[in-house]
């Protein structure tokens, strides 16, 4: 999609620092970290949110969440590690291309929660 700055970031038009990427999943810091290490999971796929999320992209995703956690608990050494997933704009969502935040937590004043 022309205007939509996560596929521009797939495309290279814009950077972002990678943290993982394959054939159909890319992951990156997020450019306002919420904590230390706060990452995005996205699809390759061009799809808004959970109400047109193709199963099978869904599955693909969350097949690699699992290794970017792991990944960033190596990393950054959190306690424990938030997934969340806003979906419309009432829900908080700001960037209309699905996306999975990945939360690293470090204790009840790190930011988030
Ligand atoms: P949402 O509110 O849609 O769930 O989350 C969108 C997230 O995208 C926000 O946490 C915001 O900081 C992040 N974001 C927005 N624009 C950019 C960008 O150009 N690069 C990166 N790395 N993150 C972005
Ligand atoms: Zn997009």
């Amino acid at each position: 999609m022309s205007n939509c700055i996560f596929c521009k970031i797939i495309n290279g038009e814009l950077p972002s620092a990678k943290v993982f990427e394959n054939d159909d999943v890319v992951a990156f810091l997020d450019i306002s970290q919420i904590t230390k290490g706060h990452t995005l999971v996205i699809p390759k796929v061009h799809n808004e949110n959970i109400f047109d999320l193709q199963p099978e992209i869904a599955a693909k995703l969350f097949e690699v969440v699992p290794t970017i956690a792991n990944a960033l608990k190596a990393a950054y050494n959190p306690k424990g590690i938030n997934l969340l997933n806003n979906n419309g704009s009432f829900a908080g969502q700001e960037v209309f291309h699905y996306h999975m935040h990945i939360i690293p937590r470090y204790d009840e004043n790190d930011g988030f929660g």
